[in-house]
């Protein structure tokens, strides 16, 4: 496995494509160097999000394949298996992955609401 399919934070599988719904499509999954691009402009949370939301993902993708021998097995279906949401920041509304029930704030807006 080379460097650049492991994220930059905990080295983390990076596939090049995660299969999304039952449709056929796919989502591509950011190489490490425009992960590490996000690390600079927006910040390490988000990178080590993604890649906790990875790591997930294949644990219980390998697990659902030892189980069920499916071999089509959704993003979206694994993300919602794993604990984490999808939510939007409460202050300026963009996406964020997040723990359950958790406040929903992105690392810009957490940073704003210590300073302040
Ligand atoms: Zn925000």
């Amino acid at each position: 496995m080379s460097l650049q399919n492991k994220g930059p934070i905990y080295g983390v599988y990076l596939p090049a494509e995660l299969p999304l719904g039952a449709n056929g499509w796919t989502q591509v999954v950011p190489r490490r160097d425009e992960l590490e691009q996000v690390r600079k402009k927006v910040g390490d949370r988000t990178v080590a999000a993604l890649e906790i939301a990875l790591k997930h993902c294949a644990s219980l993708s390998q697990q659902l394949l030892e189980s069920t021998k499916n071999y089509s097995i959704s993003f979206d279906l694994l993300l919602a298996r794993s604990g984490f949401d999808l939510s939007q920041c409460t202050h300026c509304g963009c996406a964020v992955i997040c723990i359950p029930d958790g406040l929903a704030l992105c690392k810009a807006c957490a940073e704003k609401a210590g300073e302040e």
